[in-house]
Parts: C-alpha cells; structure tokens; sequence
C-alpha cells in the first residue's frame, strides 16, 4: 500500500503576501496563523492517529544537529513542539506526515543543507 505523505513549511521569516501576491512589505503576524494552521491541519490528525493529547510528554530525538552535525534529544509536548524544535534567528521546518509517523527538517544559518530528521517517540519524562 503506498503511503500518502502530507509535506508542511513553517517558517520564522515573513510569508505575507499584497494584494498583487508580492511579498508584503510589512508583516501582519503570518507566523501566528501559520502556527495556527500546521497545528490543526497536521499536528492534529497526527495525534489522533497517536492516541496522543496537546499535553502528552514526548521525546524529540535527530542524529545530525547544528554545524557539528551532532546528535541530540529533548523531552517536550506537542503543545510546545516548536518553539522546542524553532532557534533564535532565522529557521525553516519542513514536516513530513505519512499517515502514521511525523517527521521534520530544519533548515539554518548552522544547519544550510538541513539536519537529520526530527523524530518524536511517546516519553515518560517531561523536562521543561
Ligand atoms: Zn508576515
């Protein structure tokens, strides 16, 4: 069975568009409404399909982060997906959402060929 796979971009810089379809030279919060629409577009029907809640504590996990390309894990919740996944300064997130799994690549000044794939994994502990 071949799987369906939904593909996501959210981005820290500017996606407002003028009434011409040009970039808009002044922003009207895009990035609140963007956050809006990835969580209930594919963040949503991604947890109905874990069984899991806003407030589930999980484990976000990549092999390859940063210009090191290093590996690293942090204990999150969905509610705070991104802002544990976004950097300070300018970033792009690619999520890709087969049905069943979610995966996502960031993109950076550090990171300009993307990180390994975010991973995220039901957890029992919490940091925050
Ligand atoms: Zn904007």
């Amino acid at each position: 069975m071949k799987k369906e796979i939904t593909e996501w971009k959210l981005t820290s810089q500017c996606v407002c568009i003028d009434d011409n379809d040009e970039p808009s030279e002044s922003c009207y919060d895009c990035y609140v409404d963007e956050l809006d629409l990835f969580k209930s577009e594919m963040l949503m029907p991604y947890l109905a399909v874990k069984g899991w809640e806003m407030d589930t504590p999980i484990k976000v996990t990549n092999s390859r982060l940063g210009w090191r390309g290093v590996s690293g894990y942090a204990y999150t919740t969905p509610e705070k997906l991104i802002e544990k996944l976004a950097l300070d300064g300018e970033w792009t997130l690619r999520f890709e959402f087969d049905g069943h799994d979610l995966t996502a690549i960031r993109y950076s000044h550090d990171e300009p060929m993307g990180t390994g794939k975010f991973e995220f994994e039901l957890s029992d502990e919490i940091d925050d």
